[in-house]
């Protein structure tokens, strides 16, 4: 059952060229050009946001590609999830269909059913779909349609499932085109469910003050996940396993010194394993965003990944340059299917080696501020904490407040000062009340956390919604001032 990945992206692209006359159109870049609402490009349809909503004319009625999407901060953001399951990378691709006004739910669901169980060979007892069942606050039915497509298709009633708006609503983003989806799901040995791929039915547009619009034509969006795919057809434990990141598995154990093979453990105890994962996944997710020319500099999320890569690098596998190694296989592995990466090698390789430089930097200047503070406070020694750079002042503070007050128990509002201006995290804190023999005020902190957690969405969303206001009043005044449609201004977020 061994299938190389390559294989099956191209299974997928040919299949919609040759049986269903869709026309290839080219990944777009992870910088979402002409988009302030997300970060990075999170799914293939990004680059045809506006065709739409109408302001960009279709390049062609049917689409058919494979989009590097990366999904870290915005809405979609699996971050904390990678090294700790088996299918949710920062970076992955995405292959994808689109009917611009073409097709719709029964075609796009039977053709998708068509390749699973013909050039795939995945059998009806593998599968499990879900539809959307409605939501009451949104005033949106459920879509009954959707499942009597899936039973005129003779998928067993008991193998389809009415989910919320949480599951079967898709969004980009907070703002932009959405609607009722239904997800085909792969049964796991343990009788999970892993998602393989999601049709979206995109009728909505989400609006900058929250409501929901219709649009004047309704089109097909889909997304299936290649690296799960992979794992799917090559009959593998995990996403891990596959041909495209056993290379970067290799390549770490390779270039690491003294440290024990990958085993591929997904136990509470598996922090070397987890942390392989993660070296692998964010080695993708940076060699693609500097070969597509995003600098660390002007990305906070992308500069936050070296960082904890590098530490990845150093403390367990004792190799500061490993990350660019990496990029080699990365390379190695995708360049075919993403040329850039190749191309652009030598600038790439170099803002990883300088990224290095300021990295080691920075820690050199950490541990003699931990070791001054060592000095002054003996018994710190034992939290070993190099890398919080706050530590030594919020420590300092600790103890300069706690001295004045007499109580064995570090109030909420210290606690609050600790976490929020000296970015300690809650499990440092704890440790530090433990080597001072003091408990700590949990309930008083939880309710400061909670009221500054919501303060600090509420303005991120605000920030987020106003900078959208902008833009589209910018594109207003353009169309206003003779510009014809929006074609002229996005015409570059799809290349054929
Ligand atoms: P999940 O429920 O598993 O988080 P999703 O519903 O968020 O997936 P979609 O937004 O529907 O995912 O994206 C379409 C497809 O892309 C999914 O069906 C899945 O195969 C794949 N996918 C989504 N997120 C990831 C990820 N972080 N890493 C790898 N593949 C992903
Ligand atoms: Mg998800
Ligand atoms: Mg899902
Ligand atoms: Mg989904």
């Amino acid at each position: 059952r061994m299938k190389s990945t390559s294989s099956i992206r191209n299974t997928f692209i040919k299949y919609f060229i040759d049986n269903h006359a869709h026309k290839f159109v080219k990944s777009s870049s992870v910088v979402p050009l002409c988009d302030p609402t997300v970060p990075f490009v999170n799914a293939g349809m990004n680059q045809f946001k506006g065709v739409f909503l109408g302001t960009v004319n279709a390049p062609c009625p049917r689409a058919v590609n494979s989009q590097k999407c990366i999904r870290v901060g915005g809405k979609h953001n699996d971050l904390d999830l990678v090294g700790t399951d088996s299918h949710h990378h920062t970076f992955f691709e995405m292959l994808g269909n689109w009917s611009f006004g073409d097709y719709y739910k029964k075609e796009a669901c039977q053709m998708a059913w068509d390749l699973l169980l013909g050039p795939y060979r995945l059998k009806p007892d593998d599968l499990v779909v879900t539809y959307f069942a409605g939501d009451p606050t949104m005033k949106l039915n459920e879509d009954r349609e959707c499942r009597d497509i899936w039973k005129s298709l003779g998928v067993s009633p008991s193998r389809i499932k009415g989910l919320g708006a949480s599951d079967n609503f898709w969004e980009m983003g907070l703002t932009g085109p959405c609607g009722p989806c239904t997800e085909i799901h792969v049964v796991n040995p343990d009788g999970s469910l892993t998602e393989i791929w999601n049709l979206v039915f995109i009728q909505f547009n989400r609006e900058t003050d929250g409501s929901v619009t219709s649009l004047s034509r309704h089109h097909v969006d889909t997304g299936m996940g290649l690296e799960r795919m992979a794992k799917l057809l090559q009959g593998v434990p995990s996403n891990y396993d596959t041909d495209i990141f056993k290379p970067l598995i290799k390549a770490i154990e390779k270039n690491s010194k003294n440290v024990p093979a990958y085993s591929g453990q997904y136990t509470e105890s598996s922090t070397l394993d987890c942390a392989y994962r993660r070296l692998a996944d964010h080695s993708r997710m940076i060699s693609v965003c500097l070969a597509d020319g995003v600098f660390p500099a002007n990305s906070l999320n992308v500069k936050q990944i070296m960082r904890k890569s590098f530490k990845i690098c150093s403390d367990v596998f004792n190799n500061p340059h490993l990350l660019s190694n990496l990029y080699d296989e990365v390379a190695a592995t995708l360049g075919s299917t993403y040329p850039e990466l190749v191309s652009n090698k030598s600038s790439a390789k170099l803002i990883i080696e300088h990224e290095a430089q300021a990295y080691a930097k920075m820690r050199a200047g950490l541990v003699k501020k931990w070791k001054d503070l060592v000095m002054r406070y003996p018994e710190v020694e034992s939290l070993n904490d190099v890398e919080t750079p706050g530590f030594a002042l919020g420590y300092k503070e600790f103890k300069e407040t706690v001295s004045k007050l007499n109580t064995s128990i570090i109030p909420g509002e210290l606690i609050f000062k600790l976490y929020d201006t000296h970015g300690l995290q809650e499990e440092l804190i704890n440790r530090i009340a433990e080597l001072n023999n003091m408990t700590t005020d949990k309930e008083g902190f939880q309710q400061l956390l909670s009221k500054h957690k919501h303060r600090h969405k509420t303005a991120f969303k605000e920030q987020a919604l106003n900078k959208t206001i902008l833009f589209n009043d910018a594109i207003d005044r353009l169309i206003k001032n003779g510009i014809s449609r929006t074609n002229d201004l996005f015409k570059y977020n799809y290349e054929i």
